[in-house]
């Protein structure tokens, strides 16, 4: 187990990070502060949607309007969730909302591959495809076709047209996977970046209530004559206060945990941790055995 801290100044300059979710509210739920963290210290970093949200209405509390404007206005949420993130650009693959369960494995593979080669992806962070308890197939689906383009991209002979357009082979060795039950191989604080985080949940309003659930409450007392002390001021400082209070009971009770105040976990898989790099005892063997040639 790591706990990766906050490190001063820019460290990851240079390095560019894909950032991959099914929909607009996964990497505000489980990983934007993580995200947030990698692009303060220097980090370029993007942000795929693989699909378009037209189901996108939020768990027990229904959502007003159409599946067409769940579609707008998921679209518009995560352009603000990119925002929020720091992101430099997004991109929206537009697949069915819970139809990625038999979408082309390969056609998603092959434009992972080319969003890596694009953007020269050093960092990955997305859902976990080797993780249980998952019951949305847009979530594995994209899983899954992330990890297998995550190797494939460095490979010369796959996809082989996109060098003749002026892309190169990137393969990328740096994965961080959330996961509704992760293997937990990593916490990373992200006290400093909490309030990116709040801002990214608050983003997702077209999903229900949802970054709207604290002023609602607010009004929803203001007629019964009652307030909240936790949701004075604003509807703006209501919305992120409810966030804080309710929304990031777990990142608070794992931060707790390791002696921070906010953390997100994930199951890190690191440089080399798939065999593609030589072992570097290869290395040290030939440094100590080596002899000048006869
Ligand atoms: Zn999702």
């Amino acid at each position: 187990m790591v706990l990766e801290r906050s490190n001063p100044g820019q460290p990851h300059k240079g390095r560019v990070l894909l950032a991959l979710q099914a929909h607009s509210d996964d990497i505000p739920l489980s990983a934007a502060g993580t995200v947030a963290k990698l692009i303060e210290e220097g980090y370029t970093g993007y942000l795929v949607r693989a699909s378009n949200d037209d189901m996108g209405d939020a768990p027990g509390l229904g959502t007003p309007g159409t599946i067409g404007e769940h579609v707008l206005g998921n679209e518009r949420d995560n352009d603000e969730v990119a925002r929020v993130l720091g992101c430099k650009a997004h991109f929206d693959l537009n697949y069915s909302n819970h139809r990625m369960g038999d979408v082309s494995l390969n056609e998603l593979i092959g434009r992972v591959i080319f969003l890596i080669r694009l953007v020269k992806a050093d960092t990955v962070v997305g859902w976990d495809p080797w993780a249980h308890d998952e019951e949305n197939p847009d979530h594995y689906t994209l899983a899954k076709a992330v990890e297998a383009a995550c190797w494939m991209a460095g490979r010369a002979h796959d996809y082989a047209e996109h060098f003749a357009a002026g892309l190169q082979p990137k393969a990328v060795q740096d994965k961080y996977y959330f996961a509704r039950r992760p293997e937990i191989t990593r916490v990373v604080d992200i006290s400093k970046q909490i309030d990116k985080r709040v801002d990214a949940i608050r983003a997702n309003v077209a999903k229900g209530p949802g970054g709207h659930c604290g002023s609602r409450l607010r009004a929803e007392l203001a007629k019964r004559n009652q307030r909240l002390p936790l949701l004075d001021d604003d509807d703006v400082t209501a919305d992120r206060n409810y966030i804080k209070e309710f929304s990031l009971t777990h990142s608070r009770e794992l931060g707790r945990q390791y002696g921070v105040e906010y953390a997100e976990a994930f199951h890190y898989i690191a440089p080399g941790a798939a065999g593609a790099d030589r072992d570097p005892r290869i290395d040290s063997y030939v440094k100590e055995h080596a002899v000048p040639a006869k």
